[in-house]
C-alpha cells in the first residue's frame, strides 16, 4: 500500500474521488481521463467500500456492490495501460468504512488485492449515518448528538491505529451540517491524531467541506496545527463525486496548509 511521507504530495495529485461504481456521477473511465486532461499527475479513484456488520444501514445504497471487486480491480489496470504516462499516474484504491467488528478480515482482503492504497473513513455511528443527510441530525437532542460523536470518534481511533490504510478520511466530518460544535471535540481530534503518527500513515485535506453547511475544509485549522507538529503528512483531495471539482479550492487548502505551519505547497 501507498506511504505519504511528510509533508505530502503535491496539488497536482488527487487521492480521494468517486465514480458511479459507489456514489459518484460519472463512470469511472471519464474520471480518470478527465483527470488525465487536465494535469493531475497522480489520480486515485477511491469508491466506496462499506463491509456492514449488522443490519439497517443501508450502505448498499451508496457504496460499492461487495461482490465486485475483481471487474472494478481489472477495469482499473485497463485503463492505467491505456492512460499513464510519464506525466500521469493511476492510482487504485478504496476508500473503507471501518468497523471494529470486521476490520482484521476486510482489511486482509483487501490488501491481498492488487489495489494500491485504502483510505480509512467512519460514516457510521453505530448504524446512525453521519453524513447522509441533514434530517437525522435534527431528529437528535443535544445528549444524542453527543453521543453519536463520541462514537464516531472511538471508532476513528481504531481506524487510525491500522497501518493498511495509507491515510484517514475527513478527520471531522461530524461537522458537515453545522449540528455539532466541532471545537468540543478538539481533543478527540487530537488522541486520534496521536495515534495516526504512532501508526505512521497520514490524513487529508477535504475540500469537499467548503461546499457543506459546514463551511470549511475537513479538518479544521486547529487539528491541521496538531497535524503539523506531529510532522504528520497530509494529502489534498477532492472527495470529488463529479469530475469538475477534481481540483477545487486546492489554492485556498495550500493557503490553510502554510497557516497550519505546513512548508508551501506547489503544483508540482
Ligand atoms: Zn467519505
Ligand atoms: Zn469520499
Amino acid at each position: 500500500m501507498i506511504k505519504f511521507t511528510y509533508p505530502g504530495p503535491a496539488l497536482n495529485c488527487c487521492y480521494h474521488n468517486h465514480s458511479s461504481w459507489s456514489d459518484g456521477g460519472t463512470e469511472l473511465e471519464e474520471v480518470c481521463r478527465t483527470a488525465k486532461k487536465i494535469g493531475l499527475r497522480e489520480f486515485g479513484l477511491s469508491d466506496h467500500w462499506v463491509v456492514p456488520p449488522k443490519d439497517g444501514m443501508n450502505s448498499e445504497v451508496w457504496s460499492m456492490r461487495l461482490d465486485r471487486l475483481n471487474e472494478y480491480v481489472t477495469t482499473l489496470q485497463k485503463l492505467k495501460k491505456e492512460l499513464e504516462d510519464e506525466t500521469f499516474s493511476l492510482k487504485m484504491g478504496l476508500e473503507v468504512d471501518f468497523f471494529y467488528e470486521n476490520a482484521d478480515s476486510v482489511l486482509k482482503e483487501l490488501t491481498d488485492s492488487p489495489l494500491d492504497y485504502l483510505i480509512g473513513s467512519v460514516h457510521y455511528s453505530d448504524i446512525f449515518p453521519i453524513d447522509h443527510s441533514i434530517e437525522p441530525w435534527i431528529a437528535l437532542s443535544e445528549a444524542e448528538k453527543k453521543e453519536i460523536c463520541e462514537i464516531y470518534w472511538k471508532k476513528l481511533e481504531g481506524a487510525a491505529a491500522r497501518k493498511e490504510f495509507s491515510f484517514i478520511g475527513h478527520l471531522d466530518l461530524p461537522k458537515k451540517f453545522g449540528m455539532i460544535n466541532n471545537d468540543d471535540y478538539f481533543e478527540h481530534a487530537v488522541r486520534v491524531l496521536d495515534i495516526v503518527q504512532k501508526t505512521g500513515i497520514g490524513i487529508e485535506l477535504n475540500t469537499a467541506g467548503w461546499f457543506k453547511e459546514c463551511e470549511e475544509q475537513y479538518p479544521s485549522l486547529a487539528i491541521l496545527k496538531e497535524a503539523n507538529v506531529r510532522k504528520i503528512p497530509v494529502i489534498v483531495n477532492a472527495d470529488a463525486h463529479d469530475p469538475a471539482h477534481l481540483q477545487r479550492n486546492f489554492e485556498k487548502a495550500a493557503e490553510v496548509l502554510c497557516k497550519a505551519g505546513y512548508p508551501e505547497r506547489t503544483f508540482h
